[in-house]
């Protein structure tokens, strides 16, 4: 688990900026859900034998014997809140929601035991045309950071009926090709063969290529609400890689799938995913409706916006006041409010604490400001401010107070 630390505010700022720009432009609310959830709740839509069920999650009884569990997601936590608020009553919902999420993973560059997700959930859209929009949401965004590189891959999982018949060949064939399956692959063999595709064991990987293929046992709607999504996002312009080898780590996954990866982080390159879950409200109590989603993995977006270096949005201030002596200590904070009402979204740094003038400029020069606004006793009795610019070279001057406010607008708005 980490701290986000005051540098890194301003970015972390800005991406939720343009997260929540985003969303807002396509008609997304949000919802926020609780961070703890009965533990069945997870065990019974993400799967037993996923990871994140088997050996992922905070796990604990609270004083009542009941047992809970840090939300490791928030797609379940979501479905849940809107069958309890009667949300999906004979209505649509486009949602997306924000937080912390707790896997105990092993922690390396771009996994945490907890992070960060923006989620968007869509409920009562059957068709291929809420899946493109999805998409091209996440597309937007990605040009809205500047982002370059990140791959569309796309896949189908098909029907659950679709799905067993494939299950059963892929089951027969994986048998027959048993001893070249690894630990993890043998136990998942029993319970999740489907995940087996997804092993990233080099020493695996021809068998794999020979295994029958989802893709050639799809049912008739899930093929063509495929092809229909492709369709859309051709005459989009979004360029996508099918990859049949795409299954996600969860269980109620159908039909579509999706994750947008990057070459520029390493191992951990999938910074969203998602995909189509249309049987998971009626699993969870409510009426059957359609549903899809994808979440961000926020501390990987972060990563990759620094990685490609387009924006550093700096900590500090705008304007630092230099107050030298008794008098200015109680007539800066006032002038200060002054300058704060008058200059809305400045950032004024006021000193505190006093000390000498050289070492209060010092403190001046750190913070990042632009400004230096100096108040001294000269300064007081003449009802004016010395100004004073940090960062390029020029004078400094004596401004009156009363056209104080006007002057440092023009200063600030010059780059
Ligand atoms: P992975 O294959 O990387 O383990 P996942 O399939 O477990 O990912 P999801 O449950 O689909 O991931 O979560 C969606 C996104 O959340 C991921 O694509 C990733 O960006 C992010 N994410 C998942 N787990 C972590 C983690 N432990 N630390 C940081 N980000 C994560
Ligand atoms: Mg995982």
């Amino acid at each position: 688990m980490h701290d986000i630390l005051p540098q890194q505010s301003p970015l972390w700022h800005h991406i939720e900026g343009c997260v929540r720009q985003v969303v807002h432009a396509y008609g997304y609310d949000e919802i926020r859900m609780p961070m703890v959830e009965k533990t069945e709740l997870f065990v019974r839509t993400i799967g037993e034998v996923t990871d994140i069920v088997a050996k992922e999650m905070y796990t604990f009884e609270d004083r009542n014997g009941d047992s809970l569990t840090l939300r490791p997601e928030g797609t379940a936590c979501c479905v849940r809140a809107c069958i309890e608020n009667g949300l999906l009553y004979n209505q649509t919902q486009r949602l997306w929601y924000s937080g912390p999420m707790f896997r105990h993973e092993r922690p390396q560059k771009g996994r945490y035991r907890q992070f960060y997700q923006t989620g968007v959930e869509a409920y009562g859209l059957a068709g291929p045309d809420i899946d493109a929009e999805l998409i091209m949401m996440t597309a937007r965004l990605w040009q809205l950071l500047g982002l370059k590189g990140v791959e569309l891959q796309l896949n189908t999982l098909g029907s659950p009926i679709a799905r067993a018949a494939h299950r059963e060949k892929l089951v027969a064939y994986l048998n027959k090709n048993r001893e070249q399956l690894d630990e993890e692959s043998l136990l998942r063999l029993e319970k999740n063969p489907l995940r087996i595709l997804d092993s990233k064991n080099p020493a695996m990987q021809q068998m794999i290529e020979g295994a029958p293929q989802l893709l050639d046992y799809l049912d008739d709607e899930s093929r063509e609400h495929f092809e229909t999504l492709q369709s859309l996002l051709d005459a989009a312009g979004i360029s996508y890689q099918i990859n049949p080898r795409l299954v996600r780590g969860l269980d109620y996954y159908q039909k579509t799938v999706f994750e947008w990866v990057t070459r520029d982080l390493g191992a951990q390159g999938t910074v969203c995913a998602g995909g189509r879950y249309d049987g998971l409200v009626e699993q969870l109590g409510g009426k059957p409706t359609p549903a899809i989603g994808f979440a961000m993995g926020m501390e990987r977006l972060l990563a990759l916006v620094e990685a490609q270096g387009q924006i550093k949005p700096a900590a500090g201030a705008d304007i630092y006041l230099v107050l030298v002596g008794d008098l200015a200590m109680q007539q800066g904070l006032l002038l200060a409010e002054q300058l704060r009402s008058a200059l809305p979204g400045v950032r004024l740094l006021s000193h505190c604490g006093g000390g000498s003038f050289k070492n209060q400029m010092k403190k001046a020069d750190k913070s990042g400001a632009r400004l230096a606004l100096i108040l001294g006793e000269d300064e007081i009795a003449q009802q004016q401010v010395t100004v004073k610019r940090l960062r390029e070279k020029a004078p400094q001057r004596s401004i009156g107070q009363d056209v104080l406010a006007a002057h440092l607008k023009e200063l600030l708005q010059k780059d």
